[in-house]
């Protein structure tokens, strides 16, 4: 996983894959998807303490953990889900 660390660099990363509404991408249906996140500890993507910040195209989601930290995971897999981490940063970093 690509770790950014400036604001400038999760914006370009968000130009080319732009974020849309969490709500499009369904991932409760799936139960428990363990994803690696960006402050290091693997947590489910369904859990109650991750919030879904939003979505893109095409099986991706940006998550938010309770260290406050974003991952954006692709979801892969037909019937049974996996997730791979793509990039993460510190949510403080858009601040
Ligand atoms: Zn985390």
């Amino acid at each position: 996983m690509e770790i950014l660390t400036s604001k400038t660099e999760v914006r370009e990363k968000l130009k080319k894959n732009p974020l849309q509404a969490a709500h499009l991408l369904r991932l409760s249906g799936y139960g428990s998807i363990k994803y690696i996140c960006a402050c290091g500890e693997t947590h489910d993507a369904n859990g109650k303490d991750i919030s879904c910040k939003g979505s893109a195209k095409p099986f991706k989601a940006l998550l938010k953990c309770t260290n406050n930290f974003m991952t954006m995971i692709k979801i892969e897999g037909f019937f049974k889900k996996k997730a791979v981490s793509e990039y993460g940063f510190k949510a403080s970093v858009m601040d």
